[in-house]
């Protein structure tokens, strides 16, 4: 048989090899040694380490550990150029980035090229892929930046933003960050990962050859310890941050107190869920994405297959065909759908994490296949028999495996996708549309694609719930993560108010009356556990009543009541507005006895704070069913529905000041969008909140909605903080408090909102009865649909 027919007859492919050349010579041309680009400005190659291309082992380049001096000089570089950069017209700026968009777009194969060369994926995903979105990003914040005013009023840039990415999608990431820093008018340091530098230096020198003002953007590579020392810097404005969830961690501890802003796109452990009415071949191929896009090295990887028990043995006899057709090989061949590992630490995690789970029972498939003797390749895997023990389900793997479970009904599909403590992003499959829509709302993550998967846009924002992060990336979110309230910038210290507090002595002394306020928790007032009162004195010293000293247990309670009051988030926004409605009637029937209570504690005239916090229920009763999502429109033909959600049970500890309205600013916004709440009421005056009990008893708020816990806002709220059944926390107090609180919030990485010792006047109408609150009270989730037939 000719050659020609042995290749009809066995259909196999030839090679199909990209030229690295050109990207060689671009390496050539810098000597095949790079220093920072700071200021407008190369600087000589420092203490270099070595960028290897990881399907061959061979040197690319050297490139420099960025040192302290380097980061300080990028800080000042970036800090001078601030103003001129913020100060150019959003069409000026526009410009700049629609002028990079061309460039990227012009060199979009030495771009692929490199890219390939420096993280080993596929030539066929970063020149279909990694690098149109790179440009793609780019022309829609060019947009961004000339309608910015128009669509965030009063609103400023941070100012110098320091951006770390990882190395999975290098550049896609850099554009991720950098398009709507710079559309917003901020000025950058950013560092790429120690293993993949080369393209953030390849976009440096882009930004020069457009004339991009110098130090607008400044590139600063190095390892973990140049990423820390940009974390830790004085002079940063916002800390912007992708990686590994266990280094977020660690960046938002180092951050707190800092006022810095901050955004964390994390791990995930995202489910891929097959339904027993999808189009199972459809289904399959969205799965070989899912997995074994970028080697498994992303994100929101759809690492856990969750397939309908009725359909699974089909399911994954088929799966198993598909998997021994891929290709895995040099990521310079065109036809090659594997390629290599971005470094072999990164093999041997995964082959460890294989070794761990096998003896943990799992059983270990790979397709009988050839890969290359030498590289940091793997064969794509599947992982089957295990429980939601097996630290292969529960653990990110970031590589080509990919861990098979089945379940029998919708509910249990869902309780298995949420059972991690990730939630990046999900997939559906199911040809029933009814039956996605049902569930996509159901799953905790911020993106789900239905019968499709890794949809990426700029028009879309991504990011994840619990601990994937807090913060989104594209989109009209994605934009506001990178600008301030101009207001915000220009608050001052709140004055120190002393705290009225009992004097110690005999506790015999401090029982002067019959009845002591309880906590309001579960719809029902509760005795403090400890079982000890607090005083609550008046402006002039006089005992006005006594409120229960709350403590870790009354928490404990009060945010399991919450936790079964979730289903306030899907209650219907009408509803939740009637009810809001109602608590503003009730309190109002009441204003005299509420004015008086506040007259007694506070010692002002209390008439005109019942008032406002009457009309701040209307004002969010009113919002209820308003401050609602969008529809996006991708280049794929999909719709992308942003849907507004709560985040889940939140703490609010509310200001000793303004002891009615200053809970209810607070509260109003978190139940209108949804969130059952933790109340602490102000420690001085808690009166007014225990009193609003009758309020809330007469109003149908439904059990655990709305729980009051009074005592130490600052024990509390630490307590609060360190509780992993709470999803946010709100605090309103000292500086040094704030600090505590955006620390201990790390364990299941909560979104706070801490007024950090500044003047925050919950009394203005105009900045709390806005969307301030109602955007730190939720969370948007990105459902991708497609359409056509
Ligand atoms: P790491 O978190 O280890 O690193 C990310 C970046 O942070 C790198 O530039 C790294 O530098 C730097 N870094 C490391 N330590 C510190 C530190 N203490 N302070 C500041 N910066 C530091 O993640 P990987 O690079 O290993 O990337 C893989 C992880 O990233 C995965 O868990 C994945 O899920 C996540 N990821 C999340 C995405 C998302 O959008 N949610 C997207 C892509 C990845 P260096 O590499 O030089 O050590």
């Amino acid at each position: 048989m000719n050659k020609i027919a042995q290749i009809f007859d066995s259909l196999e492919y030839g090679p199909a090899p990209e030229g690295p050349q050109p990207a060689l010579d671009w390496l050539e041309s810098h000597g095949q040694a790079f220093g920072h680009y700071i200021d407008g400005k190369w600087t000589k190659p420092g203490d270099t380490f070595a960028s290897e291309n990881p399907a061959s082992g061979k040197i690319l380049a050297q490139v420099s550990k960025g040192t302290q001096a380097d980061v300080d000089a990028a800080v000042k570089a970036a800090r001078g150029a601030f103003k001129g950069w913020s100060g150019l017209s959003g069409y000026e700026r526009g410009r700049y980035l629609y002028a990079i968009a061309r460039a990227v777009q012009k060199h979009s194969r030495l771009f692929a090229v490199l890219e390939s060369l420096d993280n080993g994926k596929p030539i066929r995903e970063s020149r279909d892929i990694d690098i149109p979105l790179v440009a793609r990003h780019f022309y829609h914040h060019a947009g961004w930046a000339q309608h910015l005013n128009r669509t965030f009023p009063d609103h400023v840039p941070y100012g110098v933003c320091g951006q770390i990415i990882p190395w999975n999608f290098p550049l896609l990431m850099l554009s991720w960050k950098i398009a709507p820093a710079l559309a917003a008018g901020n000025t950058i340091i950013l560092k790429p990962a120690e293993f993949t530098s080369l393209t953030a230096l390849l976009f440096a020198e882009i930004c020069d050859r457009i004339g991009l003002p110098k130090g607008v953007v400044n590139i600063v590579t190095g390892e973990g310890e140049t990423g820390q020392a940009i974390v830790e810097h004085d002079g940063i404005d916002k800390i912007a941050f992708t990686g590994s969830t266990e280094v977020g961690k660690a960046i938002r501890a180092a951050t707190a107190g800092t006022g810095k802003g901050l955004s964390l796109e994390l791990g995930g452990k995202s489910p891929y869920l097959v339904f027993e009415d999808a189009d199972i071949d459809s289904a399959i191929e969205g799965l070989v994405d899912a997995i074994w896009f970028n080697q498994g090295q992303v994100c929101c990887a759809g690492s856990r297959l969750l397939v309908q028990e009725s359909i699974e043995e089909r399911f994954i006899a088929k799966l198993k065909k598909r998997m021994a057709t891929l290709r895995v090989g040099d990521p310079l061949d065109k036809s090659v759908d594997i390629g290599a590992l971005v470094a072999q630490i990164q093999v041997t995690r995964v082959k460890d994490l294989l070794k761990a789970g096998a003896s943990e029972g799992a059983v270990i498939y790979e397709p009988d296949m050839d890969v290359p003797g030498q590289g940091c390749f793997l064969k794509p895997t599947l992982v089957t028999n295990v429980s939601p023990a097996n630290s292969l389900v529960s653990e990110e793997i970031f590589g080509p495996v990919l861990v098979a479970m089945s379940f029998r009904t919708p509910e249990e599909a869902v309780a298995l996708a949420n059972n991690t403590k990730y939630g990046l992003a999900a997939t559906i499959w199911s040809e029933n549309i009814n039956l996605a829509l049902d569930i996509a709302p159901k799953i905790k993550a911020g993106v789900v694609w239905i019968n499709g998967t890794n949809n990426f846009d700029a028009a879309v924002g991504f990011g994840g719930y619990k601990e994937s992060g807090f913060g989104r990336e594209g989109g009209r979110e994605g934009l506001a993560a990178y600008l301030k309230p101009a207001w915000e910038k220009a608050l001052k210290a709140a004055p120190t108010t002393k705290a009225t507090s009992a004097k110690s002595g005999n506790p015999l002394d401090a029982t002067q009356l019959d009845q002591t306020a309880k906590m309001y928790i579960g719809g029902k007032q509760a005795r403090p556990d400890s079982g000890y009162d607090r005083q609550v004195i008046g402006a002039s010293g006089q005992l006005v009543g006594e409120v229960g000293e709350g403590n870790r247990k009354d928490i404990r309670n009060a945010v399991e009541a919450a936790r079964g009051a979730l289903s306030w988030a899907t209650t219907a926004a009408h509803v939740r507005a009637q009810i809001l409605y109602f608590l503003a009637e009730n309190l109002d029937y009441r204003r005299d006895e509420f004015a008086d209570r506040l007259k007694a504690q506070t010692g002002k005239d209390g008439a005109r704070e019942v008032a406002a916090a009457v009309e701040r229920l209307f004002a969010f009763a009113g919002w209820a069913d308003k401050y609602d999502g969008a529809i996006h429109n991708p280049p794929q033909r999909t719709v992308a529905a942003a849907m507004v959600e709560p985040i889940g049970v939140m703490g609010i500890v509310a200001p000793d000041e303004m002891p009615l309205l200053g809970a209810i600013a607070l509260l109003a916004p978190a139940l209108a969008m949804g969130n059952p709440a933790v109340l602490v009421p102000s420690q001085t005056a808690p009166l007014s909140m225990t009193d609003f009990y009758q309020v809330i008893e007469t109003s149908d708020v439904p059990k655990g909605v709305i729980n009051i816990v009074t005592g130490d806002s600052v024990t509390l709220a630490k307590t609060l903080a360190e509780h992993d059944g709470v999803d946010a926390l709100w605090f309103m107090g000292s500086a040094e408090a704030s600090t505590m609180v955006e620390k201990a919030s790390t364990g299941n990485l909560k979104q706070t909102w801490t007024s950090r010792g500044l003047a925050y006047d919950l009394a203005d109408q105009h900045l709390f009865e806005g969307d301030y609150l109602l955007a730190r009270a939720t969370q948007i989730k990105n459902v991708w649909i497609p359409y056509g037939a």
